[in-house]
């Protein structure tokens, strides 16, 4: 099946949910008012990487990757790809990404499809970038066997670089396993197919987005957003009472009732990078308020509950 070793390193990167999304597409006869059909899953990818390759969450045996196949006929991968690149800057975007750099990766010299194919699907991967304002370049024979691709990579705050969207043009896997649609013509066509992942392996990105903001996740990214802490046993309902209110509205809190001095539990915390810290003494308690410490040992003062949870509701309205 494979000529080269590079044609089988290509096609081992690729996790099996492409032939799966194949099957599901030969479910019944597809005419070409179904497409462009997409599909996209949350799917379970292995690879048996060398015990020296592994490295933290960027590099596991085990992954989960944001995977889409777009099923489309030539004229439509240019307005599929810009679609795609539109919804990939706004997730980016919403992650605090800013610097994105884009590549156009054409054919190489062994490849698979007619020149006309290439010529079509290169030019709609460049007028795709073109028609999204995006400044790329053109890594001349980087495309796979079988396709043409994009690559999307972020840049983090600190200048480091991490490969991590990706679209391909497949004239390929369409023709070996066999998928077709009904043309307007009647006859019967090859459609292509798109892969496509925005942000690639989720552990990876879990771990790009640590590194970006040196463990200080943002509000609505931190998995606990807030911990609430008693000065002494007096106020453990109390503390039970703010822990409560804010988990109904939603939020990830962490009540810490434990016998220790405050300034032990809030320095933990604090180390912990945590957005927020409340305190609760008998002094809030009487007044229903909270003492709100937020993250770099910030010091907001005494803000009655309802105040704090505005406060917060509003930073994760603006993802800050
Ligand atoms: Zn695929």
């Amino acid at each position: 099946m494979f000529t080269t070793e590079s044609e089988k390193r290509e096609f081992a990167l690729k996790p099996m949910n492409c032939p799966g999304h194949i099957l599901i597409f030969k479910q019944g006869i597809k005419s070409y008012r179904d497409l462009p059909l997409r599909y996209g899953e949350f799917g379970q990818c292995h690879r048996n990487e060398p015990t020296g390759g592994l490295h933290g969450i960027m590099r596991v045996r085990g992954f989960t990757q944001d995977d889409g196949h777009i099923f489309c006929t030539e004229e439509q991968i240019l307005k599929e790809c810009i679609d795609y690149t539109t919804l990939l800057q706004n997730v980016y975007t919403d992650f605090g990404f800013k610097n994105i750099i884009y590549k156009v990766a054409t054919r190489p010299e062994a490849r698979i499809g007619s020149d006309e194919s290439w010529d079509k699907a290169e030019s709609a991967l460049i007028e795709c970038l073109r028609a999204s304002g995006c400044e790329f370049e053109i890594t001349p024979g980087e495309g796979a066997f079988y396709g043409p691709k994009i690559e999307y990579t972020l840049k983090d705050a600190i200048g480091r670089q991490w490969q991590c969207g990706t679209i391909q043009v497949d004239f390929s896997m369409p023709e070996r396993l066999d998928a077709e649609y009904v043309g307007e013509d009647g006859a019967r066509h090859r459609p292509v197919m798109l892969h496509r992942a925005i942000v690639g392996s989720l552990e990876r990105f879990i771990g790009i987005l640590i590194e970006e903001h040196a463990g200080a996740l943002p509000t609505w990214l931190a998995p606990e957003q807030v911990s609430v802490l008693n000065i002494t046993d007096s106020q453990a309902d109390y503390a039970r009472e703010v822990a409560k209110m804010l988990r109904n509205q939603g939020l990830r809190v962490n009540l810490d009732l434990r016998n220790e001095k405050i300034t032990y539990k809030i320095r933990e915390h604090s180390l912990q990078k945590q957005p927020y810290i409340l305190v609760v003494g008998d002094k809030e308690k009487a007044v229903g308020a909270v003492s709100v410490r937020a993250r770099g040992n910030k010091d907001l003062g005494v803000m009655s509950l309802e105040a704090f949870a505005r406060q917060i509701a509003s930073d994760i309205a603006q993802k800050a």
